[in-house]
């Protein structure tokens, strides 16, 4: 499967944290598991990923549901590295991701694919109860919001569909290191086993029965 110029095009200039290779490993992804079931991303941002993911469920007749609650995470806050003032939202004084991300996803044509969730990821986790083609973790990257997004959100993953982290560093010195202890947790479940990585991403694929 090639991702259409114009798409990649999109993904590669649409603002985020997402190096291509690693967008690609994503739509490769989705467009095999997709075909199995729905495709959600925990972590929206401003949709540079979602485009990967929802050129990926075009070609596989998916849909990707995209959950955030668009206020950004704390490394991402006012006076960290990451932040970006432009995403500011002054009447409230919070940031908000949102106008970005309708702009960007409407921009590459992607609105019948891809269907933006907001709110917090643990408040819609518990009203979840779809099978998952693909799970792809993207959300709080400390070690609190990445366990709660594992322990909500895998249990939908169907037999055979695929977990996906992004940002696993087994080295501290490239980056934080919650992703990959929860990353390692899924491996030792038993219920996952490792297909492929490109960068920081790794695919996973449902093999057994829990988390
Ligand atoms: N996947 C995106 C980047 C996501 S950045 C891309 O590659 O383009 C992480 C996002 O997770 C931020 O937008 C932040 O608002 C969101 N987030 C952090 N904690 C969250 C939570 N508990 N619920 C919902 N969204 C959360
Ligand atoms: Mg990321």
């Amino acid at each position: 499967m090639t991702m259409p110029s114009e798409l990649l095009f999109a993904a590669k200039h649409a603002k985020g944290f997402m190096p291509a290779n690693e967008g690609l490993a994503l739509f490769a992804a989705a467009c095999e598991y997709g075909k199995l079931g729905p495709i959600c991303e925990i972590g929206t941002y401003c949709g540079k990923s979602a485009i990967y993911l929802g050129a990926a469920a075009r070609q596989a007749g998916s849909v990707v549901v995209t959950v955030d609650h668009h206020r950004g995470s704390e490394e991402i806050q006012p006076g960290w590295a990451h932040h970006d003032p432009t995403l500011m939202d002054i009447r409230f004084g919070k940031m908000d991701s949102l106008p970005t991300f309708r702009a960007t996803i409407a921009a590459a044509g992607l609105e019948d694919e891809v269907i933006a969730v907001v709110g917090r990821s643990e408040r819609v986790a518990a009203l979840w109860n779809t099978p998952l083609g693909m799970l792809f973790i993207d959300g709080g990257h400390s070690d609190e919001p990445v366990t709660r997004d594992y322990e909500g959100w895998a249990p939908h993953v169907m037999p055979g569909g695929a977990l996906v982290f992004h940002d696993v560093y087994p080295d501290p010195a490239d980056g934080g290191q919650a992703p990959y202890r929860v990353y390692l947790r899924a491996l030792e479940s038993g219920a996952f086993s490792e297909v492929s990585a490109e960068g920081s991403v790794r695919v996973l694929e449902r093999v057994g029965p829990g988390i």
